[in-house]
């Protein structure tokens, strides 16, 4: 997956499309019963429990998303100047989607270089 975007918020993106999706399964399941009746009911029921389980997925993603934010390092973003928070060595910016990385031996340029406006990208 190459994303362009920072993990953090690639997390809540994948949060909210799977419960956007957990709610249109449980809806349609519901509308199921409505316009067949009985053959419906399966439909129903298969709608409803892969809907919770995307549901659920989609509550795990949001815990796992908090627990990585609290353990993210929050520093501001050298290129737009705000406050940004990354996960690991290398992440994106939230705002400008720069790659940032705390590892010095990746990095092809350092804060102090692009204050002093020495390289510019
Ligand atoms: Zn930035």
């Amino acid at each position: 997956m190459t994303f362009k975007s920072a993990k953090i918020n690639a997390f809540r993106t994948w949060g909210l499309a799977l419960t956007m999706l957990g709610m249109g399964l449980m809806i349609l399941g519901t509308a199921g019963i409505v316009f067949w009746g009985q053959t419906g009911k399966i439909f129903a029921a298969f709608g409803l429990v892969i809907g919770l389980v995307s549901m659920m997925a989609s509550l795990a993603i949001y815990f796992w998303a908090g627990m990585l934010s609290t353990s993210a390092v929050q520093l501001e973003c050298p290129e737009c100047g705000k406050l940004t928070k990354m996960l690991g060595k290398t992440d994106r910016c939230m705002f400008c989607h720069t790659m940032l990385t705390l590892d010095p031996q990746q990095a092809t340029i350092t804060s102090k270089q692009l204050k002093n406006g020495q390289i510019k990208q």
